[in-house]
């Protein structure tokens, strides 16, 4: 804690804007290459959440660098503020109750681990979104593979610049084994019991 920096106690606690809201607040963090399927997974989870009656938001790559990080570019030193920021930022909003999902590459095992250290183990749910670099490519949904090919971008991952997979993720998805309506299956079913308030 910085010197002259002294938090400050709030009379609403965590736990009882998670009681207002009926539901637990935690962070569902998808990671994997560009194209892997990330927002496509999570924009379909978080529909079924919303129509279940739960907050939620989601932060999404492209749009937190559009804002809170378009001073941050894409490397190594860079990346790891980046998700550092975002993990913060997804700390305030789990302490407001929130269910967040994060749709981030997050290619390093050791910024993946901070996060969990931001937020608390507890409150993290690591989804890999498991796609081979090959399928990516294929789809290049954002023609970023083939402008990495052209040299025209440097840092990109899975080309030029590392992705160090999960060693024990909470839920692994092969998006090229199973459907995105399934994929969202697989995690509404994985969260279910932890949405529920029951040690509280
Ligand atoms: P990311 O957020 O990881 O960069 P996107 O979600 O933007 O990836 O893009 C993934 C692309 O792959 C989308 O065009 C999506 O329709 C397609 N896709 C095909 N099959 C799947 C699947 N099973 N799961 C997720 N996405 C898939």
């Amino acid at each position: 804690m910085k010197k002259n920096i002294i938090p400050q106690t709030y009379q609403i606690s965590v736990a009882e804007r998670r009681k207002a809201n009926n539901h637990n607040s935690f962070l569902l963090w998808f990671t994997g290459l560009s194209g892997s399927g990330k927002s496509t997974i999570a924009n379909l989870v978080e529909l079924e959440l919303h129509k279940q009656g739960i907050k939620t938001y989601t932060l999404d790559g492209d749009n937190v660098r559009k804002g809170l990080n378009n001073d941050l570019t894409f490397s190594h030193q860079d990346r790891t503020e980046n998700i550092r920021r975002i993990a913060e930022t997804a700390n305030l909003m789990i302490d407001a109750g929130i269910v967040v999902l994060a749709a981030f590459v997050s290619p390093y095992k050791k910024d993946r681990e901070n996060i969990k250290n931001i937020v608390k183990d507890v409150n993290f749910v690591e989804v890999y979104v498991n796609t081979s670099v090959e399928e990516c490519e294929r789809r290049d949904v954002k023609g970023l593979y083939k402008k990495a090919r052209a040299g025209e971008i440097k840092n990109m991952t899975g080309i030029s610049a590392p992705y160090e997979a999960p060693d024990n993720p909470d839920i692994e998805i092969h998006t090229e084994a199973i459907t995105v309506v399934n994929a969202a299956k697989k995690i509404i079913d994985y969260i279910t019991p932890k949405l529920k308030l029951n040690n509280e």
